[in-house]
């Protein structure tokens, strides 16, 4: 059971990502509850948004948690809260769980999707302040990671008012503006593939560098040994896409959970802090 006891934050600062990775073991298995599932390739159930994972423990783990790809939950594997699930077990509902306090646990679980947006949006925006292409715009990024940690400390009903998706719209013009002076770096034409339907595309070997690929849909594409630096891969569909020997590097704005759908070797090269998923090794 995840230990109760009072969770101090560092504010987040540039380059260091590390409050924003997931932390299940303070955490009250939010994930595992607060999202409907419905039955497809990623989960074997269908489940009501609030309602808890038939395979979920009393201590908060899973039960089937070795075998999740075999047992039909691949999503379990590719999910990422940001860490937004501890900081709202912890730091927003004082350390008690939906078990003890179940007279809070509708808000706990309404309020975690909301949070869980905003720290994707600080992982964006930190991401953004180490890019040096993007210096002339820095302080507008540190002003909207302020703004945007501020609003994850608001409290629960601060936070089920808050028009996220206006505070995201904002968001996202800065992370574009980043996008594109970063992209000028690479001198010849890039390629603009917004949103392109790229499902099961041949592109091994493609040369990739410094393309729009925001919200491309690259399910089951082949991009073995395709060049990718500089490239702008937010919200990029990856699953099940051929990664093996991709230059990675240097691309912007591509998160663990893209990785964790796709498939790849330990010839793929990647940016830090993104690490090789376990289901790569030992692929050729
Ligand atoms: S299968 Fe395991 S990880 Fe997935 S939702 Fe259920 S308890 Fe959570």
């Amino acid at each position: 059971m995840s230990e109760k006891h009072d969770h101090e934050e560092e504010p987040t600062t540039p380059g260091d990502r590390l409050n924003l990775r997931a932390d299940c073991e303070n955490c009250f298995a939010l994930c595992c509850v607060a999202p409907a599932f419905s039955v497809s390739a990623d989960f074997a159930i269908n489940k009501d948004a609030g309602q808890a994972c038939p395979h979920l423990q009393p201590n908060f783990r899973c039960g089937i948690h070795t075998r999740l790809r075999q047992q039909g939950f691949r999503g379990c594997t590719v999910y990422d809260c940001f860490g937004a699930g501890q900081k709202v077990s912890q730091v927003i509902f004082g350390g008690q769980d939906w078990r003890q306090a179940p007279q809070t646990a509708k808000q706990m679980f309404e309020v975690f999707p909301i949070v869980r947006n905003l720290h994707e949006l600080l992982w964006y925006l930190t991401e953004a302040l180490t890019l040096q292409p993007a210096h002339q715009i820095y302080d507008e990024l540190s002003l909207a990671l302020q703004e945007t940690e501020r609003l994850t400390h608001s409290g629960p009903a601060a936070l089920l008012e808050l028009d996220v998706t206006a505070h995201r719209q904002g968001v996202n013009a800065l992370l574009l503006r980043t996008s594109e002076l970063v992209r000028a770096e690479v001198q010849h034409k890039k390629k603009n593939l917004r949103g392109a339907d790229l499902i099961g595309a041949k592109l091994k070997g493609s040369d990739l560098r410094g393309a729009n690929l925001r919200g491309a849909y690259l399910i089951g594409a082949d991009l073995r040994d395709a060049d990718l630096r500089m490239a702008d891969l937010i919200g990029a569909d990856f699953r099940g896409a051929d990664l093996r020997g991709t230059n990675l590097t240097e691309s912007i704005f591509l998160i663990q959970s893209q990785l964790d759908a796709a498939k790849g070797n330990t010839k793929t090269k990647l940016p830090p802090p993104l690490t090789h998923p376990t289901h790569w090794h030992g692929i050729e």
